[in-house]
């Protein structure tokens, strides 16, 4: 069995992968070709933006945004410990201070009622009533955004996130690298926030044959800023730059190949809802050994991940072992939140600090999750789960 079936889904589309391949072959333009383009307004119009700009990886995405936010060194961004490493790692690299907050039992993303609570802190720099990160100095911080995640596919509460933020002066990026094809109040993911940034890499929703990621936006001035970041900072003359940059461009060939994965995409968002749907059949119930995912009514999962609690670490331990024995795999994401890890040691967080996170490292394991799942695999995993 496969984690994530990516060879089911080549079958369906091998031969228009090719096709598109080909042409990229024969007109040569490797760097910023035609697909790059298409691509671009494709998505931009699937997502109900105005701006599409494609980059190298979901992680160059965060940093275009961020850095289209001019964020500057010392500036305090606001966001989850329960999320991969780019998240907080790229808040980092532009010197700015990953402030974190805790989640929400439920749904895994930012708790709402606790960015408030660290605004407050943050704001007098008391991190008696919520934990703070070393060296923040009354009045000498800038508190610049907020990056919420859409963990696993389920947008994160932009309704009550973008609103404190706008009550506070505060920018606000949704990381949607696991959340493409989701939706929440009726509006796409990708879109829900001033940025959206989503990756390409291959076992995401939207996964191409390498790295990849795009950002989103209906702002003309943050869109201008990120194309000209993405380029070395180009402005209007290639050889003129008027800020610094990176090269941060997707190529033209997993461009192509984007798009014919395009093509099939809404399908298979549909299909991960049946996935999804035929999991909770099978797993929910007042006997279950697992706590499985709820999505709030108003949102759509992109289901990048089937993600489960078991009662304990060590209930944990004996499933995945179950499972491993019949070869079903399985992953954690993740076994330990960011506030803990040694590359911010720096920050100075503790263990008990985000308390939700932890339990979750403690106890969360995801099943296998795609669009070719069958229902016997399903009900094989269900058996193999209640022991
Ligand atoms: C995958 C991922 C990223 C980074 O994307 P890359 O394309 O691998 O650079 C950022 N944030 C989250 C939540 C992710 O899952």
């Amino acid at each position: 069995m496969q984690f994530i079936d990516l060879k089911a889904q080549q079958q369906k589309i091998r031969s228009l992968i090719e096709e598109k391949i080909k042409v990229v072959l024969d007109h040569g333009k490797y760097i910023m070709g035609p697909e790059v383009d298409l691509l671009e307004s494709r998505l931009a119009s699937y997502v109900g933006v105005n701006h599409a700009i494609s980059c190298a990886s979901g992680t160059d995405a965060l940093l275009l945004a961020l850095m289209a936010q001019e964020v500057q060194p010392g500036d305090c961004i606001l966001t989850t410990p329960f999320t991969f490493m780019a998240t907080a790692e790229t808040i980092a690299l532009l010197g700015a201070i990953p402030v974190f907050v805790d989640i929400d039992p439920i749904t895994f993303n930012l708790d709402v009622d606790q960015v408030g609570k660290a605004i407050a802190a943050l704001q007098f720099a008391d991190s008696a009533p919520y934990p703070l990160p070393r060296g923040v100095v009354p009045g000498k911080q800038r508190l610049g955004g907020i990056i919420a995640v859409d963990l696993f596919g389920i947008p994160a509460d932009y309704r009550q996130i973008n609103a404190i933020a706008a009550a506070h002066g505060l920018f606000v990026i949704e990381d949607a690298a696991q959340s493409c094809g989701g939706e929440r109040a009726g509006k796409r993911a990708c879109g829900l926030a001033q940025i959206g940034c989503t990756s390409f890499f291959p076992a995401k929703p939207l996964g191409g044959y390498g790295d990849g990621g795009m950002c989103f936006t209906d702002d003309a001035v943050l869109a201008e800023r990120m194309r000209s970041l993405r380029v070395h900072g180009q402005g209007q003359d290639k050889y003129e730059n008027v800020r610094i940059g990176l090269n941060g461009r997707l190529d033209t060939l997993q461009a192509a190949i984007l798009l014919a994965k395009l093509e099939i995409f809404p399908e298979e968002v549909q299909r991960r809802q049946e996935v999804a749907g035929s999991y909770a059949e099978l797993l929910d119930g007042p006997s279950s050994p697992v706590v499985v995912p709820r999505v709030p009514s108003d949102c759509l999962s992109a289901w990048a991940q089937y993600s489960v609690l078991a009662k304990d670490g060590e209930h944990r331990a004996q499933v995945q072992d179950r499972l491993r024995q019949a070869h079903v795999p399985t992953a954690i994401y993740y076994p330990k939140p960011l506030h803990l890890q040694e590359a911010f040691a720096f920050l100075g967080y503790k263990e008990g600090d985000f308390p939700v996170s932890e339990d979750c490292a403690r106890r969360i394991f995801s099943l296998p999750m795609h669009p070719y799942l069958t229902r016997a695999e399903q009900e094989q995993i269900a058996t193999l789960i209640a022991g």
